[in-house]
């Protein structure tokens, strides 16, 4: 079976979800593009607990099956649907998380409430897509319009959120701060008056977080 590697990390990002409390039971799905160009998709309604690679579906770009005994996931359109519009994205992570989900179905995007923001969008919010019903062409029209050329997250009305990134742990990673950002712009809200940044407070960290983190070097230790 190809693409045993990115098939793993699509499986492991499933269980991490699950692990994390970000998915329960069968809710969201995780996508990876293939060097080839087609996309391997977590199947519909399996639980992540008992998800193996092999069990990850080989599909298109269109969506059509080329490999595997499974249902590829129900948001299969709008998978492949981000992954044609937007060339540099290599993994998807759909989700029902919790305070996410709550602003989604208050139909509250997230403001520049925090300088993470900018690690999801430049402009530091989180737009909201229009409710429509999950799985369909037109949803995947309404996540791909939401974020647009260059934002890492949306939220769905009504329904959860969509995260992306250049492989499965980023687009993973980008899910915890977007739910992390959620959390604290619900508690905010509801304990008063968020003060939001300026939009040049965010042009500034945005330019700074772009060159956050680094790499930790190989292990020079030779004992043993
Ligand atoms: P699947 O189990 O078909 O991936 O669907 C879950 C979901 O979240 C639909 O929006
Ligand atoms: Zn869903």
């Amino acid at each position: 079976m190809k693409h045993h590697g990115l098939r793993e990390e699509v499986a492991h990002v499933a269980k991490r979800l699950i692990d994390s409390g970000l998915v329960t039971g069968t809710s969201g799905n995780v996508s990876a593009r293939t060097p080839e160009g087609e996309v391997l998709v977590t199947p519909s309604g399996i639980d992540y607990e008992v998800l193996e690679p092999e069990d990850v579906v080989l599909v298109d770009i269109e969506g059509t099956v080329v490999e595997g005994a499974l249902e590829p996931s129900s948001e299969t359109p709008m998978h492949t649907g981000i992954y044609r519009v937007r060339a540099e994205v290599g993994a998807v992570v759909h989700t029902h998380s919790i305070y996410a989900t709550t602003l989604a179905c208050l139909g509250w995007p997230i403001p520049p409430v925090h300088y993470m923001l900018t690690t999801l969008s430049g402009d530091g919010q989180v737009p909201l897509a229009p409710y429509t019903t999950y799985g369909t062409e037109e949803l995947a029209g309404y996540a791909g319009d939401a974020l647009g050329e260059g934002c890492n997250a949306c939220l769905l009305q009504n329904h959860g959120t969509v995260t992306v990134g250049a492989h499965p742990e980023e687009a993973f990673a980008r899910t915890v701060v977007l739910e992390e950002m959620a959390e604290i712009y619900y508690r905010t809200r509801i304990a008063g008056e968020p003060v939001l940044l300026s939009p040049g407070q965010i042009e500034e960290v945005a330019a700074k977080i772009s060159g956050y983190g680094q790499a930790k070097p190989a292990s020079t230790d030779n004992r043993g």
